[in-house]
């Protein structure tokens, strides 16, 4: 999911037009089984200072770029969490995620 900002209108994926689960919480864009080496790929600037996982800068995080519900990218994609790569389309957690943002529900 968001991967490039200059798709055009046709080709936006879903993920690409929510971003919700990356504007959910501050532990979301946690860091789980990443290693050192995996943290350190990730710019110093994007990552919260204790460590712990993506920084958050007001109500997202750091490395969400675009408008939620618009069109949005992650400027980090190859190197993003695991708890991101693990959030697909229409699980639990990314619905609970769109709801939050009076998102509908993606089913089926
Ligand atoms: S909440 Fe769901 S649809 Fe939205 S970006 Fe995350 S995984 Fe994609
Ligand atoms: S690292 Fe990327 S995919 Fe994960 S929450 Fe941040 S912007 Fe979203």
């Amino acid at each position: 999911m968001r991967t490039k900002l200059t798709a055009t209108a046709a080709t936006i994926s879903t993920c690409q037009s929510c971003g919700a689960c990356c504007a959910y919480a501050r532990d979301w864009p946690r860091f789980t089984i990443e290693d050192d080496d995996d943290i350190a790929r990730l710019p110093p600037h994007l990552v919260e200072p204790d460590g712990s996982g993506m920084r958050w800068t007001g109500d997202r995080c750091a490395a969400l770029s675009g408008d939620i519900a618009v069109h949005v990218a992650c400027t980090v994609y190859a190197d993003r969490p695991d708890v991101c790569r693990a959030c697909v389309e229409g699980d639990d957690a990314c619905n609970m995620a769109r709801a939050r943002h009076g998102l509908p529900a993606i089913t089926g």
